[in-house]
Parts: C-alpha cells; structure tokens; sequence
C-alpha cells in the first residue's frame, strides 16, 4: 500500500482484516495530506442532491452510518442549521432535506425538521436577524480526521498489518513485465528499502499519477485538482452547539461554520489548482470569499483577532470530461489496474473510505492472484471501541483519558497544559510518542494534538517545551531540538492568516 490517508490506511486495514499480509508506507505522516484537512464532516453531501448525484449521496450515508457505528468514540452526531429568508426556501430546502432523509440521512442521526424564527435563533443566537424567517435543522457526523487516520493504522497494526510513517516511495519494482514491490527512503534517515510482494495498491491521493508514471512513465493523468481552504474561529462568534449552514454562496457552493473542538472551523473555498502540492496554503481572496459570507450571516462581523488559523488541502478529483467546474466533479471514486498490474484507488470522499478500500482491495486480491476472502470492515469496530458507556465518555476524539491518567499518575508534571490557550496537556504528547507513532514536532502538534489548527500561534508558543519532551521520549539531541522547532514554526506561519505570521 502506498499512502497513509484514509484511502490507503482504510485498505491495509481491510486486507489485513481479510488476512492479507500487508505493509503500508506513507511518506510524510499518517493523515498529513489532504486527510487532515478537511471539513472533518462524516456526510452524505447536501450539496450532491442539488447535483442530482444520488447514488453518491446514498453510499456516503450508508457509509456515514458504518462510521458511526463502528467508531462512536471518533464520530459524533452534530445538529447543522440553514437559516432562510422566505416560505419559498424553506419549502425547498425543506423537500431536499426529506430527501436526504430518505436516502439515510434519518438512519442513526435522526430526522430533519422545520424550525421556526424563533427556534432557528435559539439553535443558533448568533445569527443576523434582518430577513431571518425561519430555517430547518437536519444531523450529520462530525470527527477529528487525523484522529481517525491514527486510529485507523492503529487498528490495521492490531489486525497484523505493518504501517510505517516517513518512508516515501521513490521506484517501483518489476518481476518481469509486473508491478510486485517498492524501493522506498527513510525520509528521517536518508536509509532506503525495498518491499516486495504480490500486488502493490497505489492509495498516494492527489499524488496518485505521480506513482502511475513510476509504473508507466506514458501513463494517462486521472486527477482534477481542486484547493479548499478553512478558517479557525473564535468560538465567541457560534457560540451554540449547532452548525450553521449558508446554502449557496457567490460560486454555488455550501458553506459550513461549524463548532469543533473548542473553537469554529468555517469553509470551504473550491479553486482549481493546476497540480498537486504537499503544503497548499490558503489564498488571500479565499480567506476574503470566507469571511465576506460569515460576515452576512453573523451579528458580529468576524476580525483577523478572530481567526485562530487558516489551513488548505487538495482534493483528488477524478478528471472529468470537458473541462467541467471542478465544484461540478463527482466526488465518487474509482480504481483502476495498469498494464503492469499497479491498482490505483483513487477519487471518493472520508466518508466513503472504507467502501473505496473494499473496492481496491477485491480489484487487488484479483490481480495479485490472492486466496479469495471476504470483506469483514463493515461491522469491524476500531481500535479504542468503547466498551461501555462511562468509557465512551472518557473519550475525546479518540484520546482514552484512563491511559492519559495513568502516565499523569507516573509523572505528575506530564498534569501540565503545553500552553494556556490549547486543551492538550504534556501526557498527550508523551501518550502520542510512545502509542501513536509521532516521530517529529509537526506529528505531535499537527495530528496527534491539533494544535495547530486550533491556535497556530500558540503551537509555535508551545513547540520548545514539546519539542524539548519529545527530544526525552525519543532520545535526540539538542540540535534535533532545535531544527524541530525552527521547521515547525515555518509551517506554522503558513497557517497563519495571510499577512499576519511574523
Ligand atoms: C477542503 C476539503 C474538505 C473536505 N471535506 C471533507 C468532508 O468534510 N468529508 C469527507 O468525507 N471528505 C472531505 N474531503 C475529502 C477527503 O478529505 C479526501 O477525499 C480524503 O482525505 C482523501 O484521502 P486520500 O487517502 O485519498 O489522500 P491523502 O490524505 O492525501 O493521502 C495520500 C497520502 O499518500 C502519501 N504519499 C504520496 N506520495 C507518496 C509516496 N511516494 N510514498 C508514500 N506515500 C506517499 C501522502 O503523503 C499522503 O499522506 C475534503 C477535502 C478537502 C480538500
């Protein structure tokens, strides 16, 4: 498997499930492209039914549904609110939501419903209310997508898979005309290596014909590529604990403003990029496009002292025909074989994961000529399942506070928060070491914590203590220490707004 997003993590998990002996490399970190960067929304997509795609929109729902079944402790139901003007737009927004509810959006989250002036404003108090007539509420599942990608490798290691962060896939090895392994770089040690095996499942997101020219340098590109990017804000400005949904935007898009961890994650933008790139940066004017439509909703029009962070991804698109809007591309995916027998998986969505996974992993146990067995993901819970009610509350997003407790009672300094504006303490850092792979700053206050999405500010505040923690945990020295914070910090300001990292 090449690539640690939720494609590919989402396969080394069903393959080893299946019984499959599976290796997974990823070059940077679990979750670290576009998988960390998204609305964090486990959704059918309201947008797709005005598209009319609905065959998406139901597998994403059945899909949804699984995730929060098999993963309560990462997934939560979340009440979103879509405010309107007129009787006209309730009744129509109305309809597509009945319809969503029919295609599964009602299943485990419950249905939509009408909500009058009143109500709309006690869902959401801090909404404009010149031209406010009522709105309508409907559920989705919210979670913490870099969590989700940890859990995920860590339930494929517990199945027998081995996943590996940091190790990048350079050239692919040929037994005679077919594609059966991998020569890959220790991205942290300048060390190479080489895996083979019987088929190799290219999972590489947005990077995908970049390994399909490794196996064929003529190969066809397959990918559109299209930049979102979110702005972190103030809770002050959504203080409840519904989202708030604008249904078309200037460009036709639907735009969340959504309460997340302490904190309220609006976006997104979708701008045609003409290539794929590890660390995309939002652009001014889509941080403007942003802020210009919260500012029509919210009585307080949101100020850059407002906004916590600004991050962007790419999402991997299957190229359509024609040059279509990149807004107007399917977000389903598909897998295709080469020549040489490289299956390529590639498109789709986070809440689609696991059925991608299934797909690439039935395509690849055929061309490998694998033993047939049978998908077991949709019913398997991940790692952390909570086994009971009080356990699932000792949960935050995947953090299991009784291993927290039990390293803050060996060693109660690790009590200490790494900065007074962040929710994390020094144990999750220590937690994130020893249990959950982070091997670099950015691992630990990108991913394992997200840190950095919440106040980049503070995570730069907060990297030489952490990095001074790690640098114990994982016995480097002080010039690791210090090319640590410096290389953390350069990115941090890149998630900072526009104009205001110094
Ligand atoms: C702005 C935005 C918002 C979104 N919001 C949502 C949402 O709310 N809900 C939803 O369901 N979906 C959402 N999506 C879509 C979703 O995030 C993506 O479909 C999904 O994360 C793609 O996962 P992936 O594993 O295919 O790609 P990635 O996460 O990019 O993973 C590919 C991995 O391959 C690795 N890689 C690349 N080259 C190599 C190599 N040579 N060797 C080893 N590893 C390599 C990369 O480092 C990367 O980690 C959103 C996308 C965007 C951009």
């Amino acid at each position: 498997m090449i690539g640690g997003g939720a494609t590919g993590l989402g396969t080394a998990l069903d393959a080893a499930s299946r019984g499959y002996r599976t290796v997974l490399l990823e070059r940077d970190d679990f979750g670290s492209g576009t998988s960390s960067r998204s609305t964090k929304l486990a959704h059918g997509g309201i947008r797709y039914l005005a598209q009319r795609d609905f065959s998406l929109v139901r597998e994403a729902l059945r899909e949804r549904n699984r995730m929060l079944r098999n993963a309560p402790h990462l997934v939560r139901k979340r009440s979103f609110v879509i405010p309107v003007g007129g009787w006209a737009a309730k009744l129509y927004y109305g309809a597509g939501l009945k319809l969503y509810d029919l295609l599964g959006g009602a299943r485990d989250f419950g249905r939509s419903r009408m909500l009058s002036r009143d109500a709309t404003l006690q869902a959401v108090p801090t909404l404009k209310q010149q031209r406010l007539y009522g709105g309508l509420e409907y559920f989705d599942g919210q979670f913490d997508d870099a969590r989700m990608a940890i859990c995920l490798a860590q339930t494929a290691a517990d199945y027998g898979a081995t996943v590996i962060n940091h190790i990048g896939v350079s050239c692919l090895l040929k037994t005679g005309n077919r594609t059966t392994g991998v020569e890959a770089i220790d991205q942290l040690s300048g060390e190479t290596l080489s895996v083979s095996g019987k088929v190799v499942v290219n999972a590489a997101g947005i990077f995908v014909d970049e390994i399909g020219a490794l196996d064929n340098s003529d190969a066809e590109p397959t990918l559109a590529f299209s930049q979102g990017s979110h702005i972190v804000l103030d809770k002050r400005l959504l203080p409840g604990e519904s989202a708030l949904v604008i249904p078309a935007t200037k460009d036709g898009r639907v735009l969340f403003a959504i309460p997340w961890h302490g904190v309220v994650l609006a976006g997104t933008t979708d701008i045609p990029v003409p290539k794929p790139l590890v660390s995309p940066k939002p652009a001014p004017d889509e941080v403007d496009f942003l802020l210009t439509h919260l500012e029509e909703f919210l009585v307080d029009k949101p100020t850059n002292g407002d906004v916590r962070s600004v991050f962007a991804g790419i999402r991997p698109l299957l190229a359509g025909t024609g040059g279509a809007k990149t807004s107007s591309l399917s977000r389903s995916h598909a897998v295709f074989t080469s020549e040489n027998g490289l299956v390529t998986v590639a498109g789709g969505k986070w809440t689609t994961y696991r059925q991608m996974a299934e797909d690439a992993v039935n395509r690849a146990a055929v061309v490998g000529g694998l033993a047939r067995r049978t998908c077991v993901t949709s019913d398997l819970r991940l790692a952390g399942y909570p086994t009971s009610d009080d356990a699932a509350e000792g949960l935050d997003y995947g953090f299991d506070a009784s291993q927290l407790n039990s390293l803050e009672a060996e060693s109660p300094p690790l009590r200490e928060p790494i900065h007074p504006c962040l929710p994390y303490r020094k144990s999750h850092i220590v937690h994130a070491v020893r249990n959950e792979m982070a091997l670099t700053l950015e691992d630990a206050l990108s991913r394992r914590t997200r840190s950095l999405l919440l106040d980049a500010r503070a995570s730069i505040e907060a990297a030489p203590a952490v990095a001074e923690l790690m640098a114990r945990e994982l016995g480097k020295d002080v010039q690791w220490t210090q090319s640590q914070i410096k290389d953390f910090s350069e990115t941090a300001r890149g998630y900072m707004l526009p104009g205001f990292a110094k």
